[in-house]
């Protein structure tokens, strides 16, 4: 059986943890500090502001640029429901953009369309970790001076032009998450750059219930501190083991990055041509981690895709869904009421998530790509 992903961790991972589970500092501490530290060096950033996960982190960030209830925000459909859901829990309204069916990221002609005059901002995704349209997305939130939010939670290692995701060259805030289903894993973890140091100071007091006191100051003081609560808070902490795993995963990050691009170089050359499979290009100017493997199936519907995965189950290989179209679960029909985004629909029913993990060898990937050619033949 050929799973769909599968995280890479080993020894460097474990003895970090001992040793941060034997220090007696199991919660935010030093080793978040120093994983935020490392984390802003890597992508090039001035602050980095660890949380919970990159859920936690996009509302934090929608939080800091002032996005509250009557307040409209752009996103693309086509992601994970956290996108939108972060977006919904400031009591915000999600506006949606349809897609560029190409690079299954926000198109920003629909984007400049979707603004109105609540527009407080505009959330671009960075779908699978391929960079989405940041420039045209910035001149956008520019011109209309409203924060441009990134949802990076798949995209660290992934480079926009000269600038690596992160580095806040487009945008204030990029938010970035650690589950197992991302390249850089810390069971669940998320992570916040900006370049805004009053910005960076209020994500802090906001992830730690709004206390002006850390624990580690309170621990460091030689005179008693007495913490304040100046603003309401939340509890959206990365704990110092979480962390631990963070930092071994981090100086693991660019091989497992240049092992992931190479399966997909492999995958993209043995399923070209093919007449029913659509592949996504690498855009010339940018880099993409390749954080999932997508593939559309040209002509066909959610059943027959439905089909294909089960041959290729029945075969021993996993595989996924594309990604889900927001407008269409209850829990937005019900609030919004029903939505048409077309692209977004037709690239959801259509393409499948190919196995995609670092450990993959020749064998496994051969195997995948016979038994994708098999079914795809079928159709
Ligand atoms: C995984 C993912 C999230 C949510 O990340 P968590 O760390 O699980 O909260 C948000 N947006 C996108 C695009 C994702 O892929």
């Amino acid at each position: 059986m050929i799973p769909l992903a599968k995280p890479e961790m080993g020894d460097e991972e474990i003895a970090l943890v001992a040793e941060t589970v034997r220090s007696g500092w199991i919660t935010q501490g030093p080793r978040v500090a120093e994983f935020e530290a490392a984390f802003a060096a890597r992508v090039g950033a001035r602050h980095a502001v660890a949380t919970s996960n990159c859920t936690t982190a996009l509302h934090l960030s929608l939080l800091v640029a002032g996005v509250g209830p009557g307040d409209e925000v752009i996103v693309t459909p086509h992601s994970f429901i956290a996108s939108a859901n972060a977006i919904v829990h400031c009591g915000a309204c999600p506006v949606f953009a349809d897609i560029i069916p190409e690079t299954l990221n926000m198109d920003p002609r629909l984007a400049a369309a979707a603004i109105t005059p609540r527009t407080k901002a505009i959330m671009a995704v960075h779908q699978v970790g391929r960079p989405a349209e940041l420039a045209e997305l910035a001149a956008l939130a520019g011109a209309r001076r409203i924060a441009l939010i990134e949802d990076a939670a798949c995209a660290i290692g992934s480079r926009y032009r000269q600038e690596p995701i992160g580095s806040n060259g487009y945008s204030p805030l990029v938010c970035f998450s650690f589950h197992p289903r991302k390249i850089v894993s810390t069971g669940d973890g998320g992570m916040i750059t900006t370049g805004n140091e009053s910005w960076a100071q209020r994500l802090r007091l906001l992830r730690q219930h709004g206390m002006s006191v850390n624990d580690r100051q309170r621990h460091q003081s030689r005179t008693v501190v007495a913490e304040a609560y100046p603003i309401l808070g939340y509890n959206y902490r990365l704990t110092d083991v979480q962390a631990a795993i963070g930092l071994a995963q981090l100086r693991r990050l660019d091989g497992m990055v240049a092992r992931r691009r190479e399966i997909a170089a492999r995958y993209d050359a043995a399923l070209a041509g093919h007449p029913r499979i659509v592949l996504f290009v690498e855009p010339a100017d940018s880099r993409w981690n390749h954080q999932t493997y997508l593939i559309r199936l040209a002509g066909v519907d959610s059943t027959q895709r439905d089909g294909f995965m089960q041959g290729l189950l029945d075969e021993g290989i996993a595989s996924r869904r594309g990604i889900m179209s927001i407008h269409r679960e209850a829990c937005y029909e019900e609030r919004f009421g029903p939505q048409s985004f077309p692209r977004s629909e037709a690239a959801s029913d259509q393409c499948v998530c190919l196995p995609l993990y670092t450990q993959m060898t020749d064998v496994d990937i051969e195997a995948v790509i016979a038994a994708v050619r098999r079914q795809a033949d079928r159709l």
